[in-house]
């Protein structure tokens, strides 16, 4: 098995959180790594893991060592909700009814309380899951519902262009309905906590949004020098 590069994975999360203010949590991307570099990301002080499929987070688990939160942020499919309850601190990736209808379910089986955001698809690409910002009240007014549910915050995709103030407007876009959703939800009296939005390449303006919760794998994992060189 190849080495992992420890000393590059150190540099580049101290480097990210040297840019980030210190309420934001930085969630590692793992999706593409494997156990060894996963645990190079955990021994770099990361406590916060991202993946996308259900199987892989699961495989991943009982083999990393740390004190580690798990975040699902990739496409979930309702089949696969039972593995997540139980196993994962935050589910990111929250984008139809049928989804919250299948987390109360299966949370309520196991008696758990599972942490959710809502994903939205504000800049409505075909590309993306998400809900639109008009089903915000729909999708609250079910949360509302599901005592196995709690509704911590919301999420998005940055859209699929390099214009920064067009990124910036869908990013401070959701900010608001966060804003929103915080003070109103539940009569204000909730448990929404979380902002996840930004990624390798648009997490700065994210934050500059009021991001607390940014997603990064590629800025982890790869050696920015190499690339550029
Ligand atoms: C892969 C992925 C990320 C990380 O993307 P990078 O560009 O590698 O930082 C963040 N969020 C989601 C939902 C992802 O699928």
């Amino acid at each position: 098995m190849e080495s992992v590069n420890q000393s590059i994975i150190s540099k580049n999360i101290a480097q990210i959180r040297q840019t980030l203010p210190e309420n934001v949590c930085l969630v590692a991307v793992t999706k593409y790594h494997d156990v060894a570099e996963t645990q190079a990301a955990v021994d770099a002080g990361v406590h916060d893991l991202g993946e996308n499929k259900v199987q892989d987070m699961i495989a991943k688990q009982p083999q990393i060592t740390g004190d580690v939160r798990w975040h699902f942020i990739g496409h979930l499919q309702s089949n696969k909700v039972k593995y997540l309850i139980g196993n994962v601190f935050l589910i990111h990736s929250v984008s139809s009814l049928k989804l919250i209808r299948t987390i109360e379910k299966e949370s309520a089986k196991r008696d758990a309380v599972t942490d959710i955001l809502l994903q939205f698809n504000l800049a409505e690409e075909d590309t993306k899951s998400g809900f639109m910002a008009d089903e915000l009240d729909e999708a609250l007014a079910l949360c509302e519902d599901c005592p196995h549910i709690r509704l911590s915050g919301l999420m998005c995709i940055g859209p699929m262009t390099k214009n920064p103030s067009d990124i910036l407007k869908i990013f401070a876009q959701l900010k608001q309905m966060y804003d929103t959703i915080k003070a109103t939800y539940l009569n204000g009296v909730n448990s929404i906590r979380f902002l996840s939005m930004g990624m390798t390449d648009d997490y700065p303006i994210a934050v500059s949004a009021g991001s607390n919760m940014v997603r990064i794998g590629r800025k982890i994992f790869y050696d920015e020098e190499k690339q550029h060189g």
